[in-house]
């Protein structure tokens, strides 16, 4: 079922340079609820060629004729889906060229973001019937891997995690926070050494932006090492899946060990981020018959609640702050905007779900955001802020270079190539 969508997403923005890509930015709105139209709401949103999103109080059928004469607000976006856009539509916009980055060895991540009831988890996870972006984006990976290889490289592994209030717990098998442990260099390197008929002939260390388990294999005369650092949540389950069948039932049983909120028994709390994170990782042969370790990672990110945590203005963020209402969804919006001025200094210390996705916000990383509104009057306020909050996310650059990929300059001397060995040896 699809619906040429990719068509949908125009060329990138030609005022970038070169090396620079930026936060693609969808907005998708969800259908009227049953319980808005009980209450005589109207719809405040209107999407126009699906790409504009038009916000007004008024904006019924009639009035939206006379659209020019309305007052309202325009945004574009990348693209917006309207309450008729199906999953394996937004699916498809937003979320299928990552896929194909990450098994090109580079990283991906998909926010959502919007208030409470406005369709985030219907739009990550999904349901059975209308599995959502998390379920077709390892289908999707499945079947491109069935495409291109019938040889077994390919290994997937999933986390599911929450961070609620500053805690950060497994999803897949719950049981006591998670402890954040953080590296001196918050890298990861993956060294070749070459050998030639048992002579030493070089190094290579790639960089890699996000942490994996250690392992060390010897195919033939080359030595290959994966060495730790960065920043890991000690003793998070790595899941091997191997079809897409067990996955949705995974994924609503870790929905499920989600935090609920003490005032609202049988809700998942709006209070709470779940990230799926889908590490690849394969070998692939160069030129000259060495095998080089790749590795692809995909983070999905149902964020929390924004309606608590809005504040553009600096007084209002820290008094939140104090009341650490959400600190970490605050401290992404720091980091966004640190992003969108192009500081050195990007604040992703500051909440454990900034820690975790540093690797996945700007950088080097492709990243999607889609913003969840609800197209009820009675949302208006909460709407605009969303709308707003997208607005600014546009504005951030990053570098599209392949952060998997960056060589580390190699120690001149043959001692010192294997002092650097030894100390991450050491280190590992
Ligand atoms: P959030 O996670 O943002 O709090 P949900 O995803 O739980 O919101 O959505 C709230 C309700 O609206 C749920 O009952 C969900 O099934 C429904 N819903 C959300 N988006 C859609 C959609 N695009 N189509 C149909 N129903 C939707
Ligand atoms: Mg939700």
């Amino acid at each position: 079922q699809k619906h040429g969508a990719a068509a949908l997403i125009p060329p990138k923005n030609p005022s970038l340079k070169a090396n620079e890509t930026r936060i693609l930015v969808f907005v998708r709105v969800r259908p009227l609820a049953k319980k808005e139209t009980e209450a005589g709401s109207r719809c405040c949103v209107r999407v126009v060629d699906r790409r504009d999103v038009f916000l007004t109080e008024f904006a019924s059928e009639k009035d939206y004729l006379r659209l020019k004469r309305l007052r309202g607000r325009h945004f574009a976006f990348d693209a917006s889906f309207p309450d008729s856009a199906s999953q394996q539509e937004v699916y498809s916009t937003t979320t299928s060229e990552l896929v194909e980055a990450v098994l090109q060895g580079r990283n991906g991540s998909v926010f959502c973001y919007g208030a409470t009831g406005a369709g985030k988890t219907y739009t990550m996870l999904g349901t059975v019937e209308s599995p959502g972006v998390m379920v077709l984006a390892i289908k999707d990976l499945f079947s491109k891997i069935r495409m291109r290889s019938c040889d077994g490289n390919h290994v997937v592994h999933l986390s599911y995690l929450e961070v609620y209030n500053e805690t950060v717990r497994d999803l897949l098998s719950p049981g006591r926070p998670l402890i954040l442990r953080e590296d001196k260099q918050a890298t990861c390197f993956t060294i070749q050494i070459k050998y030639i008929e048992n002579e030493f002939v070089g190094l290579d260390i790639s960089y890699l932006c996000h942490p994996v388990n250690c392992s060390i294999n010897s195919p033939d005369s080359n030595l290959s090492l994966k060495i730790l650092t960065g920043i890991i949540a000690a003793g998070l389950t790595q899941y091997r899946a191997y079809s897409t069948d067990e996955v949705m039932i995974l994924l609503q049983q870790g929905n499920k060990n989600r935090t609920t909120e003490p005032t609202r028994a049988n809700e998942t709390s709006s209070r709470s981020h779940a990230i799926l994170q889908v590490v690849v990782e394969y070998q692939v042969k160069d030129a000259a018959m060495n095998i080089i370790n790749k590795i692809g990672k995909l983070s999905l990110i149902d964020l929390a609640g924004s309606e608590r945590a809005l504040a553009t203005d600096q007084r209002t963020v820290r008094s939140l702050e104090g009341a650490n209402i959400n600190r970490s969804l605050l401290a992404l919006s720091s980091c966004i905007n640190a992003l969108v001025e192009g500081k050195k200094h990007i604040p992703y210390r500051n909440s454990k779900l900034t820690q975790l996705l540093k690797d996945s916000l700007g950088g080097t990383c492709n990243t999607v955001m889609i913003a969840n509104i609800s197209p009820s009057n009675l949302s208006f306020g909460e709407t605009q802020n969303t709308l707003h909050w997208a607005d600014r996310a546009k504005e951030i650059r990053t570098k599209a270079t392949n952060a998997n990929e960056d060589l580390l300059s190699v120690p001149e001397t043959e001692t010192d190539r294997a002092k650097l060995v030894l100390d991450l040896q050491k280190e590992n």
